[in-house]
């Protein structure tokens, strides 16, 4: 990223979260994704006349839970109301969302980055639903499926807390975590059911008042986000060099170009024309309520973190890795419980077992089970396995459901301890190589690493070097 000189960048992120729900937020029909168009529809999300929404208790739940764990405090009377306004993908001509009265407010998310922590407060949580979606087809030609209409969303309204890019892009990367440990989302901005509108605006250096701010829309994908509130900060500051003021409008990027260009004008924004939805009462969550989700929250990514480098006296950055998935750190704890010992079991699964997860929404795909590591680094700590061993048993085992002292049995693999053995070995070598043994015997004692490599060259590298080195030692000393 670049430096601004005199200007400072001011950036407030609105975040649209699609509700990993069942069933729609006002209807029972399906949210599953990628199934012929119009098949999940019903009088309800179609705004037929007369047809009545009720709001899917899974739903409230989870919008809870996610306002919770981003330390919000929860309205115990919130009001839905109708945002009017005209798209081929809104059937009802309003979409039902929340207003004056949201579900939750004052909350917060931590960013630490390069070593300083930005608070990025939260203003807002309300629930609302998605539109259906447009898809533009050949000879200008585009058809509405409304599959998606109706679809759970919460909107995360940040408060112009953010100074950098890369601010941003972290504060997107914790905010995605967060939703993902709670089972809430699956982060997916190329597929949009976690989308990101930045508010950005630049100030004099010093200056309290916020400057003009501009809306970036549809940055869809995690690489951009940073490029894109980037190239609009160095658009702004040429704009107002020039002595022009930036407008007030809503933009896109181009990842090609690297610039952002204007979509429309916000400046002459009719409005919304809000007002409470006749259809649905306001919306009661008592204190009970709330209480008893708060009560079912998981271990959020930054307590585990914490709890990784203070209880288990891991590096923060190996804490960072393995908490990055639940799914991730689930196994890691599974491990651990089988294994022990925090700190190796921590490096070999960043060493070995991370290199081919790959991890997909909220599940991630492991190719070895916890109890096959655990049971590997018994064979390595306990002396039967050497370290390059247990790596070679490791690509061996993955994907396949062997357990390691299978394959270490089946192959001899196991290190050779014993001491009679060796000494047997050793007094061959000896024997063989009478030039050697006389001039270590004369002061040339780095002939020691030949013989260590003859006897290792005997075993096919299996023997303990510890032994081999002691009986060299010890029959060289003494020479038969
Ligand atoms: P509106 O009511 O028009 O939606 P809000 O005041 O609610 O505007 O702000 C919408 C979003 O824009 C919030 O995320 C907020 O943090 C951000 N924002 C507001 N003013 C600025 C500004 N001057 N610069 C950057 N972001 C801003
Ligand atoms: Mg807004
Ligand atoms: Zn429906």
């Amino acid at each position: 990223m670049t430096a601004y000189s005199d200007y400072e960048p001011v950036i407030g992120l609105e975040v649209h979260v699609q509700l990993l729900t069942h069933t729609k937020l006002f209807c029972g029909c399906s949210t599953s994704f990628g199934d012929p168009p119009n098949t999940h529809t019903c009088p309800v999300c179609l705004g037929l006349p007369g047809a009545l929404p009720v709001l899917n208790a899974e739903a409230l739940r989870m919008a809870v839970r996610a306002s919770l764990a981003l330390g919000c405090t929860i309205a115990e009377k919130s009001i839905f109301a109708r945002k009017n306004y005209f798209y081929p993908d809104l059937p009802k001509g309003y979409q039902i969302s929340q207003y004056d009265a949201p579900l939750a407010e004052h909350g917060a998310l931590d960013v630490e980055i390069d070593g300083y922590t930005r608070r990025a407060n939260i203003r807002r949580i309300h629930i609302e639903e998605d539109a259906g979606k447009s898809v533009h087809g050949a000879a200008g030609s585009s058809i509405v499926d409304l599959n998606r209409a109706g679809t759970p969303l919460i909107e995360i309204v940040g408060d112009p807390d953010l100074r950098s890019p890369a601010e941003a892009a972290e504060y997107l990367k914790r905010l995605r975590e967060t939703l993902i440990y709670l089972g809430a989302n699956d982060g997916n901005l190329e597929q949009g059911s976690f989308r990101c509108d930045a508010n950005v605006s630049v100030r004099k250096r010093g200056a309290t008042a916020l400057g003009t701010r501009t809306e970036l829309k549809n940055i869809t994908s995690f690489k951009f986000v940073a490029d894109a509130i980037d190239g609009e900060i160095h658009r702004q500051i040429r704009v107002i060099e020039r002595g022009e003021r930036v407008r007030m409008e809503t933009r896109g990027y181009n990842a090609d170009k690297r610039e952002t260009f204007s979509m429309r004008d916000k400046e002459n924004d009719a409005g919304y024309r809000y007002f409470p939805e006749p259809d649905l009462p306001p919306l009661l969550v008592s204190q009970e309520y709330t209480s008893n989700v708060r009560a079912d929250l998981p271990e959020l990514p930054a307590q585990k973190r914490a709890r990784y480098a203070s209880e288990l006296g891991l590096t923060p950055y190996a804490a960072g890795v393995l908490t990055a998935h639940p799914a991730v750190a689930a196994f890691f704890e599974a491990t651990l419980a089988l294994a022990g010992d925090p700190v190796k079991t921590s490096n070999f699964i960043q060493a070995e077992v991370l290199r081919d997860v790959r991890t997909t929404g909220l599940t991630a795909d492991l190719p070895v089970t916890a109890a096959q590591v655990a049971d590997l680094l018994r064979l390595a700590a306990d002396g039967t396995i050497s370290g390059k061993q247990a790596k070679e048993v490791y690509t061996l085992m993955a994907g396949t459901q062997q357990m390691p002292a299978d394959i270490v049995r089946e192959r001899n693999m196991a290190v050779l301890r014993d001491e009679a053995a060796i000494v047997a070995l050793a007094e061959k070598i000896l024997a063989a190589n009478p030039k050697q043994v006389a001039a270590y015997l004369a002061g040339k004692t780095a002939l020691l690493g030949f013989f260590v490599g003859q006897l290792m060259k005997e075993t096919k590298g299996s023997a303990s070097p510890d032994i081999v080195n002691s009986v060299l030692v010890r029959l060289l000393q003494h020479p038969s």
